[in-house]
This record gives structure tokens, sequence and C-alpha cells, in this order.
């Protein structure tokens, strides 16, 4: 038994032998040549039917999407864009074609718009387009870990249900063990978790950062890679409420430090999948062409998709100050028109996306790292610049995209960060266990954290960030 992929890709030995292959039917032409697909691959495999040879209620049972077991002899193929076909000498079906409810799904064999293709995020697998978009995930994250690996970091795991809450990084999802009937109350109507399963609220991760440093600050390097949860309580095209953050953390390094391991990182992975995913860019590349002369000509994009990544890898990303960037903000045309929906007015303000995406798709026209930011705008972990005014924060922004990663220099010395704790309103005793990081051989140390879809988005040229997670999870989307 062996899959396609393989198959393809070394079919010289087995030339004129018999093997076995399985997987479904994409097409049926003329009651004699089947594509065969079972997701190894793009590429389908032609299997020819013999009528003489086979049992006819067999072959009149062969329809779309049905699932087949074959046997039969690998021969050269005539046919263009394909190197071997089989000969089919058995055919066995496995799964039945159920044609009056295939009808009203996206395996019905025509073009999907993909809001329906969402709607069946189940059945979407099986199309050539989500096939490539998954099979291209699943090298990203491969690569992630090989890029870690290589570069002599720990893959630590932390917590998903968390008792520390304070991260500020988004909304948090409660957990609870209690009965939903029986939640107990204090006198004030208050929930009382002391007496939940955990004794204290908890909530699920929005970042696992805090304990990875604490891991850090014994292992050196480490990153964490898992799910991650935000109640985002908007629609957008770049969040959702459950995705998959990385998160390295690295002890003795910089905000510098940081930003270089950041655009290696970026880079060595979009190498990667350049390197690693032939087939399925090219296929993807085809479609963000046939997808961008619908488009009105001056939306649409510059370069190829494959030409798009080929080009981030070769340039280095600039790097631009908080405050050189909210100058040109305040100065450009679009800010003096009225054009922006969050006017810039001075310094201190939060970047919005608009600004994010003016700085590096229209002025600088190239992925931009944003460094440090004013402190009141940031988490309070992060390490305070000798001007006291901001902090070493940095973001890298991506076209078409906008933030792929925030990261910082992390505060730490302690009792500057216990005074930023009380200015923020962090409990302290809460976080005991963070501040004990700093009492014992505190050191500089530095991190950040990737949206896997973030970056998933921009290698595979898709739009919105459903259709690169195989499961979406959004506001009212519960489906699974
Ligand atoms: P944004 O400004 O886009 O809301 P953020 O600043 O809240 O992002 P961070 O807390 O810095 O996000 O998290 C690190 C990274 O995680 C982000 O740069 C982004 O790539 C990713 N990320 C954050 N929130 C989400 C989300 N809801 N869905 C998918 N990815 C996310
Ligand atoms: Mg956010
Ligand atoms: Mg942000
Ligand atoms: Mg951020």
């Amino acid at each position: 038994k062996m899959i396609i992929k393989e198959l393809l890709g070394d079919y010289k030995k087995i030339l004129h032998h018999d093997i076995t292959i399985q997987g479904w039917v994409r097409a049926f032409r003329s009651n004699r040549f089947i594509a065969l697909n079972d997701g190894s691959t793009i590429h389908n495999l032609q299997i020819v039917v013999d009528f003489d040879k086979l049992d006819e209620s067999v072959i009149k049972n062969i329809k779309t999407a049905s699932s087949l077991k074959i046997t039969g002899e690998v021969v050269e193929s005539q046919g263009a864009g394909q190197s071997i076909e089989i000969l089919a000498k058995k055919i066995q079906i496995l799964g039945d074609h159920f044609t009056e409810d295939m009808e009203k799904t996206v395996l019905q064999p025509k073009k999907h718009s993909l809001e329906v293709l969402r709607e069946q995020a189940h059945l979407r697998f099986r199309t050539n387009l989500f096939g490539s978009v998954f099979r291209v995930r699943s090298a990203v994250s491969f690569a992630i870990h090989e890029f870690f690996h290589k570069n002599h970091f720990f893959y630590i795991n932390t917590p998903i249900i968390t008792g520390a809450d304070a991260e500020g990084a988004g909304e948090m999802f409660g957990v609870t063990a209690f009965d939903l009937n029986q939640i107990p109350r204090d006198e004030n109507g208050e929930v009382d978790y002391s007496e939940d399963f955990f004794g204290k609220k908890t909530n699920l991760t929005v970042s696992g950062q805090l304990e990875a440093e604490a891991a850090a600050m014994g292992l050196g390097r480490v990153y964490t890679f898992g799910p991650t949860f935000r109640a985002e309580n908007s629609n957008t095209t770049r969040h959702l409420a459950e995705f998959w953050m990385v998160e390295p953390e690295v002890a003795f390094n910089n905000l510098e430090n940081n930003i270089d391991l950041a655009e290696d990182f970026l880079k060595y992975i979009i190498a990667y999948v350049l390197k690693n995913c032939k087939d399925d860019l090219e296929f993807l590349d085809k479609r963000f062409a046939e997808e961008q002369k619908s488009k009105p000509e001056k939306d649409r994009a510059k370069e190829g998709l494959i030409e798009k990544l080929e080009n981030v890898i070769r340039k280095r990303f600039k790097r631009v100050s908080y405050t050189e960037a909210i100058e040109i903000l305040m100065n450009s045309k679009e800010n003096k028109k009225g054009k922006f929906k969050f006017p810039v007015e001075a310094w201190g303000a939060d970047l919005q996306s608009e600004h994010e995406r003016y700085l590096v798709e229209k002025h600088f026209d190239a992925p931009v790292v944003l460094f440090d930011y004013p402190k009141e705008i940031k988490a309070f972990y992060m390490r305070l610049n000798d001007d006291q005014k901001t902090v070493a924060a940095m973001d890298v922004l991506f076209p078409g995209i906008g933030e792929i990663i925030g990261g910082s220099q992390r505060e730490e010395r302690l009792s500057v960060l216990q005074d930023k704790m009380k200015e923020m309103n962090v409990d302290e005793h809460e976080l005991w266990w963070y501040l004990d990081t700093r009492k014992f051989g505190s050191v500089p140390h530095a991190g950040f954290g990737l949206g896997l879809e973030r970056l998933v988005l921009f290698v595979t040229g898709m739009t919105n960030i459903r259709d690169v997670i195989p499961f979406p999870r959004t506001p009212n989307s519960a489906e699974f």
C-alpha cells in the first residue's frame, strides 16, 4: 500500500509492478479515467479502467467523492502533465456516494465561494484549495519546530487553564468546574471561586509568556507553541477566538537580539515553505493571480504570491521607532486629508491597523518592525527605556496582514517591575511567582508571540483567517 505522494515521487522502481492505492474520486471521465486523490498531494493519480477486466456493476457505481481501493499496474502515462497512471485490475468501492445529500454539499464539482466552504468546514478538506492550505499550514508548524531545534531552543508547554490573568493581552474565557445550576455566591452576589475545583478564578490562556519567562530563567532558550484563546468580540478577518501562538523566550537577550530573532525566524519559515511546498505554492500562486484579475486595478497586488515570498526573504526588514512612525503618520497626506478613521494627532496615540497598513503597504512597501512604544499603551512587563517614557517593545508588521508578531524585552529589574505593576494596577500577590523570577539571578531577557494563522495567511495568499485554520472559532461559530 502506498500514498500518491510517495508513488509520484519514486515511481521508477515500481514501473510495471502491481500496487494498491486508496483515495477519493475527484472526477470520472468517459467511463474510463478516474482522477484519484488521497490528500497527500495536490496531484491526482490517473486510474485507467479496463471494461473487459473489471466488474461492470462496480464501474457503474464509481461516482465523484466515493472512496476506492484499487490494485493495478504502474505504467508510464502518455497524458500531459502526469508521469504515470495505473491500469486498474481490481476496484473496490469502500464508501458509497449518497447522491441526493451530496447535491447540497461543497463536494459537488463546481466552484463554491469561500463563505459556503466555510459553512462546511468538515468537507472542505476534500477541495484542492483547502488541501493545499492545510498541507502548507502543517509545513509551517514543522518549520517552526525545526528552526527552534536548530537554534538550541527547548519546546516547553505552558498551562491552557491558568490563574495568571494579569497579562492584559485580551478578553478571557473563564473556566469553571462548578455545576452551573449551583454556583456558590457570596453576600454581594459575586461568584465564590474558593468553592471551585481550582479554588480560584481561572481562565483559558491568552498567552503563555509569563510562564515561558520562568522556564527561560532556567533553560535559557525556550518556546511554547499551543492553542491560545481570546474572547475577541468583533468579526475581523485577522482575529479568531481560538488560535495557535508560538512564543519564544530567551535569557540574556535584549530588544535588538529579539528583533533579529524574529526576522531570522520568519524568513526561515518562508524559505522552508518555498523549498518544501512547491506544488501547493504553485497552485496557490495561480489562484492568487486569478483572484487579482477580478479586483479593480488599483487594488491588485503588485507581485505574485511566490514572488512576494521570495522578495520578503531577500530584503532586510525596515526598523522604525514608534516616534519616527508617528511623525510619518502625522505628516502623511492621508492624515492631513482626513482619510484615517482615527486621525493621528499626537505622540502617545495607539496605532490602529489602518496606520500599520499605511506604513507597511504605502510608505515603506516592505515588512516593518516598529519599536520603543510609549509605556502607557503597552503591557506592564515590558522593559522601561532610559527615557522613562518608552518601553522596549516591538511589533513586526507584514504587508496585507498588519501585526504578525508582538514582542519585547522584559523588565528584569525587580523594583522597576513592582513600580510598574502598581502604576498599572496589576496585583503583586497574584503574580508572586513571576516576581520570584526577578529575585534569584535575574537577567535581561526578551521574547515575542507569533500568531500561526497570520503567518499562514501570508504564505498562502488567503485573506480571511477563518480559511487557514481547520475549524475556525469566532463569535457565533461553535458548530464544531
Ligand atoms: P492585534 O493587535 O492584531 O489584536 P495583539 O497585539 O492583541 O494583536 P498580541 O497580544 O501581541 O496580539 O499577540 C501576539 C500575536 O498573536 C499577534 O501579533 C498576532 O499575530 C497573534 N494574535 C493575537 N490575537 C489574535 C487573534 N485573536 N487571532 C489570531 N491571532 C492573534
Ligand atoms: Mg488584540
Ligand atoms: Mg496589537
Ligand atoms: Mg501585539
